[in-house]
């Protein structure tokens, strides 16, 4: 495929206008057309891809994508990179995006960067791309070597750019694409509770430095001053049965304003699900802890006297 574009495509359209931010200034770079997909049933707002940097955009509006199914998302994106012949392709790191990127990588007989935190192209023309490693303690530097360059984008990783009155094209494509392969038999709604981990604008957390269940209380009065939602590390919830869920590289990813560290030693596992924090404040009585490194904030001392005199403060000042 020679490269005629830089083509960007996630099925959350919040993230394909942050592809577009990062796609307009590598098309820039490469001197190419920045070409976006949007693809599904009964598709609106099309002119909102041109105003957030689309030169052109490929709609496939059709009854059999208004589910998301891999092999026909596959067929699709695979015609469009036909008619578009993208040298870059960028695609959503949401769960669908990984699954399609890879088999459109393979089929395209070329490679896939993943979870790409940042994007560049070398004096030959290469993607370049950072990735975090380790659990988040390490971030790789990786380049693609073999055209069409293929690379996941996470969420947020990318401003979505400022929208302008700016004019492109809008192609609509038909497309016949493969059958799933996989039926929905069923559909359940996922029990959560009011407001998920992921959208707290406020967390504070625990960690093994809570000696008991009841202790807990502590934490809960400064979560209420606060209107914070709790949250803890895997060993508070997974080995003490404390808490149902946990922040970390096995467990929620989490990205509130601020995040207050109590009783958390701040091992990677537990940092890599707190790197999109805003301000972290850390509580630990170890001066040599490692949240105190990740933290804007550290308070070295002990969470039983400062938790309760910080929830005594804060009442007093947001009385
Ligand atoms: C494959 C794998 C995946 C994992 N995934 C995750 C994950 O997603 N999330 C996660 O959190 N962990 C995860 N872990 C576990 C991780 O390695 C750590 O064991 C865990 O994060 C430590 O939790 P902690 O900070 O609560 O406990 P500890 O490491 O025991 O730290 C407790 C801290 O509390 C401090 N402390 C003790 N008493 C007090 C006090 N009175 N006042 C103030 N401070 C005090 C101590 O100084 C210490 O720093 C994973 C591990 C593996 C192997």
């Amino acid at each position: 495929m020679s490269g005629k574009a830089v083509m960007v495509y996630s099925e959350d359209r919040e993230l394909e206008f942050q592809l577009l931010g990062i796609g307009r200034e590598l098309a820039d770079k490469i001197g190419t057309e920045l070409a976006a997909l949007a693809l599904g049933s009964g598709i609106v707002g099309v002119e909102e891809y041109v105003e957030y940097g689309a030169d052109r955009l490929i709609v496939v509006d059709d009854p059999g994508l208004s589910e998301f199914s891999v092999e026909p998302y596959r067929s699709v994106v695979l015609e469009a990179a036909r008619v578009v012949e993208p040298e870059i392709l960028l695609i959503g790191a949401t769960r669908r995006g990984k699954e399609l990127a890879a088999r459109v990588a393979a089929a395209l007989d070329t490679g896939c960067m993943t979870e790409c935190i940042e994007l560049d192209v070398d004096d030959q023309g290469r993607l370049t791309a950072k990735r975090l490693t380790y659990g988040g303690s390490t971030i790789a530097t990786e380049v693609s070597s073999r055209k069409p360059h293929v690379a996941t984008v996470p969420a947020r990783a990318f401003e979505k750019p400022e929208s302008s009155s700016r004019t492109g094209e809008v192609v609509k494509l038909d497309v016949e694409f493969l059958a799933p392969r996989v039926e929905v038999v069923e559909r359940r709604e996922k029990i959560r509770g009011d407001m998920g981990l992921e959208e707290a604008p406020v967390i504070v957390s625990a960690g093994r430095g809570f000696r008991r269940r009841e202790d807990l209380r502590l934490l809960e009065e400064l979560a209420e001053v606060l209107g914070a939602k709790m949250g803890c590390t895997r060993p508070v919830a997974a080995d003490l049965g404390w808490m149902e869920e946990w922040i970390g590289i096995s467990g929620h990813k989490v990205a509130p304003k601020l995040y207050v560290a109590c009783g958390i030693s701040g091992t990677i596992q537990h940092a890599a699900g707190i790197r999109d924090a805003q301000v972290i404040v850390s509580i630990n009585n170890q001066e040599g802890a490692n949240i105190h490194e990740l933290s804007d904030y550290s308070i070295v001392g002990d969470i039983y006297t400062v938790v309760p005199a910080l929830t005594r403060a804060l009442r007093e000042r947001l009385r």
